[in-house]
């Protein structure tokens, strides 16, 4: 029996309660931890990056320590496959090593000096230096689809830690077990490198108000979140309506439209049909860069595709999702999309009568019909698609152009359709954070280079990453310090260079001494 005050994960398997109890996180602990965190972030703030790297990499070896226990406790929590679960392990391990790596190598504070002039006239030129320094304590709010690499040590805090910020994390009530488990390795991590206590805290919760009492205590600074649009646009209401209103980094999702140009589509059918039906179905469709709508040309030459992505669409097995409202809210989604918006089913995928299964859906409409219809434009969380057929490439303009904010777009074109819709670049490269040729939007690379946001509503930052080390700078704030004395400055901006980082020293980026 659940109580009031606490919850138990759910196996959505089966739907049966799984073992252990977790206690709703009250008031006066939030309170607690947010004061720890405060008090954390006196200290923690001066820790080198060389202390923070090891820190880093010190979590990671927690993480690996806890072996198969932690596999076994979030494939119970969220029945995805074992497999899948030892490669997020193994990208969430890389993830906090990549940032200890960025913090090793230490440009990343962004150092900029320009030398004082004195002779200038009419005016002397001060002394002016410029870093990054951290927000201060960070609120997460993990992901449900990745329980490991997007939740309690996954991006958004491996790069709060990394900038200098304590972290306290809201626990998704799908995975509190899990969750538990990669803050008990944290928590190693903290006695293991003599970091401050309260650089790190979990608060376990099922209730929206806890996340809320978080968002609004005057304590936290900034907020990353993974989920769903409704969940981070109250998030940020909640801090915008705070009497310091603080920013908040929320990463909704989208629906990744994919365009496919008429001459690959001719040329390349089977293979686009293939890539494109792993592509929505893989995970069951639970990635937030799941391809969601597909624009293309009708066109006689279509006959091939359809059939092919009927064959394979045939074959792929129900999968469970990751919680039964996850599962509810898809079924709603896709029967909206198939009864009230009346849209034909072009490819099904094989059906279930297992509890939280989810069938993959492909689903086939006009322009027109598409236009007149604006809630298909939404994501529908899961393995389904909707195909628009376009009669013109102004059409296929138009659609790209009516796009809200996206994490992606795919476009898959020959070399004569890319010079052909060159426009199409232009006008995507608007409404997206990343764009794709001839590759799929599943599968985001942790890397320097990796763009995952775009504008709202697919994001409340349009200036920001939640992937790769670009995220270190959502928590990091430009502070300038105008004739300071040498001996006050911090390492990175003194005259003899010790940390050996690139500056931009009078306009020219070099590791030189000034
Ligand atoms: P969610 O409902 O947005 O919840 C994510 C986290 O935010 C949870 O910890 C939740 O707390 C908290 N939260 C949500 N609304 C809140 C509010 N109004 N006030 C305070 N805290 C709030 O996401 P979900 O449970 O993972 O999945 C629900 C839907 O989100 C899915 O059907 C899907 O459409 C979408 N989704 C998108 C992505 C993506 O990559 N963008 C990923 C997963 C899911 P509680 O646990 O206490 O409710």
């Amino acid at each position: 029996m659940i109580s009031k005050d606490t919850f138990q994960a759910i196996n959505p398997v089966d739907n049966t309660i799984l073992a252990d109890t977790f206690a709703n996180a009250t008031p006066k602990e939030i309170d607690e931890v947010v004061e720890k965190a405060t008090n954390a972030f006196t200290a923690y703030r001066k820790k080198t990056n060389a202390e923070k790297a090891h820190f880093l990499e010190q979590i990671g070896i927690e993480i690996a320590n806890l072996g198969d226990a932690l596999i076994n406790r979030c494939h119970l929590e969220t029945a995805l496959p074992i497999a899948r679960l030892l490669g997020e392990r193994g990208r969430t391990i890389n993830q906090l090593n990549l940032f200890a790596s960025y913090l090793r190598e230490g440009s990343w504070v962004d150092a900029r000096i320009d030398t004082a002039i004195p002779d200038r006239a009419p005016l002397p030129r001060p002394d002016i230096r410029h870093i990054l320094i951290p927000l201060g304590p960070v609120a997460v709010f993990g992901a449900s689809n990745f329980p490991l690499a997007f939740s309690t040590a996954g991006g958004d805090t491996a790069s709060a830690l990394a900038a200098g910020c304590p972290v306290i994390v809201k626990t998704h009530e799908a995975h509190p077990g899990t969750s538990q488990m990669m803050s008990n390795a944290i928590y190693k991590a903290i006695k293991t490198c003599n970091m401050p206590e309260g650089t790190f805290a979990l608060i376990q919760g099922n209730s929206k108000k806890i996340g809320a009492a978080l968002v609004q205590h005057s304590g936290i600074k900034a907020v990353g979140f993974t989920g769903s649009f409704a969940g981070g646009k109250a998030l940020f209401d909640y801090a915008n309506a705070r009497p310091e209103p603080i920013p908040v980094f929320a990463e909704m999702g989208s629906t990744n439209p994919v365009f496919i140009l008429p001459e690959m589509l001719k040329n390349d059918a089977a293979v686009i049909a293939a890539g494109l039906a792993q592509s929505i179905t893989m995970g069951v469709g639970q990635f937030c860069t799941n391809p969601g709508l597909v624009f293309l040309h009708e066109n006689i030459d279509n006959i091939p595709f359809y059939e092919e992505l009927q064959a394979k669409f045939s074959v792929i097995a129900a999968g469970t999702m990751l919680t039964p409202n996850i599962k509810k809210m898809y079924d709603k989604g896709a029967l909206e999309t198939q009864e009230t918006n009346q849209i034909e089913v072009l490819a099904k995928g094989e059906t279930s009568t297992l509890i939280n299964n989810a069938t993959a859906q492909l689903f086939k409409t006009t322009s027109q019909h598409f236009n007149a219809n604006p809630s298909l434009a939404e994501e529908n969380f899961g393995p389904s698609s909707i195909i628009v057929e376009a009669s013109s490439k102004e059409a296929i303009l138009k659609h790209a152009s009516d796009l809200q904010g996206h994490l992606t777009a795919t476009v898959f074109g020959t070399s004569n359709d890319l010079l052909a819709y060159k426009e199409l670049f232009d006008i995507l490269e608007l409404k997206v954070g990343r764009i794709l040729i001839n590759n799929y939007p599943t599968g985001v690379e942790v890397c320097h280079a990796m763009v995952h946001g775009g504008p709202f509503p697919a994001t409340t930052a349009p200036n920001s990453t939640s992937v790769g080390t670009g995220a270190i700078e959502r928590f990091v704030r430009p502070v300038c310090y105008q004739n300071y004395p040498e001996a006050l400055l911090p390492d990175a901006l003194k005259n003899a260079n010790p940390l050996h980082i690139f500056r931009l020293v009078n306009g020219e980026i070099t590791t030189a001494k000034c």
